[in-house]
């Protein structure tokens, strides 16, 4: 029997404990992964972790405001956001804003202000090119290039500028919606191969001048990428994150009716 993301999210807001059980045995792995790769220095820190999970839990979070049907790759990065937003980025000494990097970046494709983008969400050629479907030298291309056209736009400039801004530049896009922009199922559309020339070629067309869609865009590939190979939370290891939730333990017997990803 497989337990789906869609019926995870249904339990935890009824407060279904098999519903939190399955959240921190499936997704704590994913958001070590997440704090490994946005603050390795905290990767360790199971206070913060712990942090997250109890916003994850208050009644204002995503899992219980949200009106989207709870695809797991959507809610993946909904978590993802939580987290990064709980980490104290501290400000970048030179500070940049979109407007420069919209004004900069005008001449590139669309996968070329992805490969740019995935700099600021602290991707490496080597990590982004897979993403991209590019190998990571042409990441590697892309970047120069866009630093240089950075470097011609800005008063103060160094080769790090995206990274040192990037949470600040995340920030923004994704506050920054418009009315024509893009829903999740769009981009997975593209990541599973669903999308239409047309449609390909309509998202193309808008992400040449939204920030807010290369954002939304760079976080699903993202996505992707953190649950690869994801493995489940033993149950040792739940045990003290369901007592910290408050969740009582699952009535029903075992846990491999929760093995199932769907
Ligand atoms: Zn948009």
């Amino acid at each position: 029997m497989i337990y789906t993301c869609y019926e995870m999210v249904r339990d935890c807001r009824a407060d279904v404990p098999e519903g939190w059980i399955h959240f921190i045995s499936h997704y704590v792995p994913v958001m070590r992964k997440a704090l490994a790769h946005y603050a390795p220095e905290k990767a360790g820190d199971a206070a913060l972790l712990g942090q997250i999970l109890v916003k994850v839990r208050t009644r204002d979070s995503f899992i219980f405001k949200s009106t989207e049907p709870p695809e797991e790759r959507w809610f993946v990065a909904q978590l993802r956001q939580l987290l990064v937003g709980e980490l104290a980025a501290p400000a970048a000494e030179i500070p940049m804003d979109l407007e420069t990097l919209t004004a900069a970046l005008e001449p590139l494709t669309m996968t070329e202000k992805q490969a740019a983008w995935l700099e600021t969400m602290h991707y490496s050629p080597a990590q982004a090119g897979p993403m991209l479907r590019v190998s990571p030298e042409t990441v590697e291309k892309v970047r120069d290039r866009a630093a240089e056209l950075i470097r011609g736009k800005v008063d103060s400039w160094r080769r790090t500028l995206l990274v040192e801004n990037g949470a600040a530049l995340g920030r923004e896009a994704a506050g920054g919606a418009g009315k024509d922009c893009l829903a999740t199922k769009a981009f997975l559309d593209v990541v599973d191969g669903r999308t239409t020339w047309r449609g390909r070629e309509m998202m193309d067309r808008h992400l040449r001048d939204c920030w807010h869609c290369v954002d939304h865009f760079c976080r699903m590939l993202e996505v992707v990428h953190l649950l690869r190979g994801s493995q489940l939370l033993p149950e040792s290891e739940c045990e003290p994150f369901r007592t910290l939730l408050g969740v009582p333990a699952s009535k029903r017997a075992g846990w491999k009716r929760f093995i199932g990803r769907a």
